[in-house]
């Protein structure tokens, strides 16, 4: 699947999880009381980083998205991460993947704390900026110079909005990553789920990346299926 896909439909499903699921699993593993709940804010500031996270599976594929986003750092880093986990759709692509970052995010969070929150803030703003074209394309200084513009300005927008600790960020992690599974399940190759053992799942609909149907039906309908239900949230909620 190609990044803009991805990401809009983590956009898509961190959405629909914010607007039906309880509070209890929107902030897991954090033990919240009931007075807890997620604010307009929190949900906007969500979708953002969700079709951020909606990318992080491809760090191990050296020419993806994500190894363009920031440059010389993140290709070597994805170079790197593409040959510790075995290739292409090995070992970040599986549900052991998906607890990982989930977990990470919250231990980052409880030990670190802010600067943890904010970086990592950063990172998937400037996946998110990457992902939807809201960049020049290519590889060059132009674009990944924009990314850091842009993901720049934003964290330092959110800076005024978001707690040191948001107990939905683990949460919000974890299911751009999943998205991201699910999407690339559809594609001939699969993915190894359950690595480290082989099987491989698959359900192939869409014949190969980059086709049309990615481009001008699914983007599109993740887009509007995630503006709806926002718009659903804002003027429904008290
Ligand atoms: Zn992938």
């Amino acid at each position: 699947m190609l990044g803009h896909s991805h990401a809009t439909s983590g956009a898509f499903a961190w959405s629909v999880a914010a607007a039906t699921l309880p509070i209890s699993a929107l902030t897991y593993p954090v033990l919240t009381t009931a007075d807890v709940h997620l604010g307009p804010v929190d949900l906007l500031l969500g979708a953002f980083l969700t079709a951020g996270a909606a990318l992080l599976p491809d760090a191990d594929h050296p020419n993806g998205t994500i190894s363009h986003v920031l440059g010389p750092v993140s290709h070597y880093l994805c170079r790197f991460i593409s040959w510790i986990s075995g290739g292409h759709r090995h070992a970040t692509h599986s549900f052991a993947f998906v607890i990982a970052v989930g977990y990470g995010t919250w231990a980052g969070e409880h030990w670190l704390g802010r600067y943890f929150t904010l970086s990592l803030v950063f990172f998937l703003l400037a996946l998110a900026v990457r992902a939807l074209h809201i960049c020049p394309s290519g590889d060059g200084v132009e674009a990944w110079g924009t990314v850091v513009i842009l993901a720049a300005a934003g964290t330092f927008a959110m800076d005024h909005w978001i707690t040191d600790k948001p107990v939905w960020l683990p949460f919000s992690v974890g299911l751009g990553a999943l998205a991201h599974l699910a999407g690339d399940c559809l594609t001939d190759r699969g993915c190894r789920l359950f690595w480290p053992f082989p099987l491989r799942t698959c359900v192939p609909i869409i014949d190969r990346t980059g086709n049309k149907v990615e481009t001008w039906v699914l983007s599109p309908l993740f887009t509007l299926g995630t503006l709806a239900v926002l718009w659903h949230v804002f003027t429904t909620s008290p």
